[in-house]
């Protein structure tokens, strides 16, 4: 039976809009940060619950819309930016297609609060599955606020398709903090499930919103590209080649603000890289792109992540000279970690912590506004470690295949070998953090499987894997490969120590990245040490009693157990009775 030609009733009209415009969570959290920026709003808050599903709320103090442009604002085809289709060749706003709330709202709840300064009275309006209810009047502040609730409740082949909650949190993290490096001037703040997960200062320092993406070491040590032509001007910050990542994920693209993913732009980039970076690793970049507005076409996709440039060519070389040129003006930092190696036995331990706070105080500021400083040790650290440092020590050997011996200063030291072991394993990741840690490639690269939760862990810990100097890639449905090992680590069985980074990590939340990152370094640094009841040779014995001393808490491991006890020589003297002169 032949079904007659009809128009589609407006719903079913809008379901199919919102198939190509919200594909998921994260879709919608980008849609109402642009209407947010589109608004002129400096103060963005997203708050998430249930990755999403249960709710995506976005509060912003921009304009706010009319009273009586309420209703108009959820139809399809109904926007403020474009008058006629001329316009749509000089774009200047984020949005420009009218249809993210008409859309959003035919596959949710979606309730608009909105309100302009110079009105008195603010509006609600609620959407429920395409339909629009009418509009209701109340006291709020300006600006506007747009819930979500029980996103596709009415598609529930959508529904079926999402990833773990992890996987769709992921991506809205990953939206939102894209949109944050855009606009370093707007203060952003992400709220999954009540946690403060992700803030930027809204201080307009771009550097700040890479500490916050990044961290501050990596941030750093990013490089600034600045350069302008006539047609084009490229700025924004690259990685130096020794910071690198296994995937394109991070070289990210921004033009005349938009963020785009542009494979050609990303080669453009590599390109300029070339011979300064290993093949299979890439840079990590934030550049931002200005072109003259009618240069550029921004209506070649949906979801608008894809652009056309008149003239291709002239934009990517003019990449790939802005970059070249950033880092062939770049002189590398020394090395901290060649002070270790110099270090002689039973010389004096190297003091990192000069070496550390050799930064630049704009940085030293930083790092105390952060709320919770990812890796660099702070000033009160240091300050305890000065105290509690490691006693030069002598060996004398070890006992039952777990214990050294060795004679200090002021008596005797046992030290628990795999406790020992696990800080120096720690303390050595930590110093080589943000992708500097040296990998060595496997003779045969290694293929692990994973249970599908798990493998929904690896492939969200991908990118901190990969900066602890794990070459790891999926390899197939819940199934990764292994290419290269931290150097660190060369002698633990690489299957052994990827499933030990992630086991366990579903236990927390939604743990902040920083604190992920230290937590699986813990936690593989516990697998890689000698372990108790493992026979070493003096030589063994005696680098893990050197590598002690030059640790910043030699005094316990990472979790906080003692690597020594002390017997001083009061205590055997006094075990032994002895009172009298030696
Ligand atoms: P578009 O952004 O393409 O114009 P949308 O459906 O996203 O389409 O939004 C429709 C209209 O609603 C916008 O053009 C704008 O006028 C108004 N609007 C939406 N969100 C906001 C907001 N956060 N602040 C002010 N106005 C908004
Ligand atoms: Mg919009």
């Amino acid at each position: 039976m032949v079904m007659p030609i009809q128009i589609l009733p407006e719903e079913v009209a809008s379901q199919i809009a919102a198939g190509e415009v919200v594909e998921r969570p994260s879709s919608v959290v980008k849609e109402l940060i642009e209407n947010a920026l589109d608004a002129a709003a400096d103060q963005i808050t997203i708050i998430i619950r249930e990755a999403g599903k249960r709710l995506i709320e976005v509060v912003d103090n921009g304009e706010g819309i009319p009273n009586i442009e309420m209703e108009l604002a959820v139809q399809r085809h109904a926007t403020s930016k474009l008058k006629n289709a001329a316009d749509l060749f000089r774009v200047s706003t984020l949005g420009f297609r009218g249809e993210a709330l008409a859309s959003i709202g035919s596959v949710s709840h979606l309730t608009l609060l909105s309100r302009v300064q110079k009105e008195d009275i603010g509006g609600l309006i609620r959407v429920e599955g395409g339909e629009v209810h009418p509009k209701e009047s109340l006291g709020i502040p300006p600006g506007t606020t747009v819930r979500v609730e029980h996103l596709f409740y009415n598609v529930p082949a959508r529904l079926k398709f999402l990833k773990t909650d992890r996987t769709e949190k992921r991506h809205i993290n990953d939206v939102i903090s894209r949109y944050g490096l855009a606009n370093p001037k707007v203060r952003f703040k992400l709220f999954q499930d009540d946690d403060l997960v992700y803030q930027t200062s809204g201080s307009g320092n771009l550097r700040e919103v890479l500490a916050a993406n990044y961290g501050v070491s990596s941030a750093r040590q990013m490089i600034e590209v600045i350069s302008e032509d006539d047609n084009l001007k490229v700025s924004g910050y690259i990685s130096p080649p020794g910071l690198t990542r296994s995937n394109r994920k991070e070289m990210q693209f921004f033009v005349n603000q938009r963020p785009v993913q542009d494979p050609a732009l990303s080669k453009a980039l590599t390109q300029a890289y070339h011979t300064l970076i290993m093949k299979g690793r890439y840079p990590i970049s934030v550049l931002f792109l200005e072109v003259a507005a009618e240069r550029v076409d921004v209506n070649v996709h949906p979801t608008k992540s894809e652009v056309r440039f008149e003239d291709k060519g002239e934009i990517f070389k003019g990449v790939g000279r802005a970059v070249r040129r950033a880092l062939l003006a770049h002189t590398p930092v020394p090395d901290v970690d060649n002070i270790r190696g110099a270090q002689l036995w039973g010389g004096p331990a190297p003091d990192h912590r000069h070496v550390k706070r050799q930064v630049d105080p704009a940085w030293t500021m930083l790092e105390k506004t952060q709320e919770d400083v990812p890796f660099g040790f702070s000033q009160d650290s240091a300050q305890i470690s000065a105290e509690l440092g490691a006693p030069i020590l002598r060996l004398i050997g070890q006992v039952a295949a777990t214990y050294l011996i060795a004679e200090g200063p002021d008596g005797l030291y046992l030290i628990d070998q795999h406790a020992a072991h696990e800080r120096i394993l720690f303390e050595q990741f930590m110093a080589n953090q943000s992708g500097n840690i040296p990998s060595q490639v496997l003779l045969d690269s290694v293929v692990v499987d994973f249970s599908p939760s798990s493998a929904d862990l690896v492939q969200e810990n991908l990118p901190i894997l990969n900066q602890l100097g794990f070459d790891v890639e999926e390899f197939g449905p819940g199934s990764f490969v292994i290419r290269s090992v931290p150097v660190l680590l060369i002698n633990t069985s690489p299957e052994a120590t990827l499933r030990a980074a992630v086991e366990d990590l579903e236990v927390d939340e939604t743990p902040l990245e920083k604190n992920k990152e230290e937590k699986i370094i813990a936690r593989v640094c516990k697998k890689a040490a000698v372990k108790a009841g493992q026979v070493l040779s003096p030589d063994e014995q005696k680098r893990l009693i050197l590598d002690l001393e030059s640790c910043q808490s030699p005094r316990t491991c990472p979790h906080g157990r003692p690597t020594m006890i002390h017997l001083s020589v009061d205590l055997l003297e006094q075990k032994f009775g002895r009172t009298g002169p030696r």
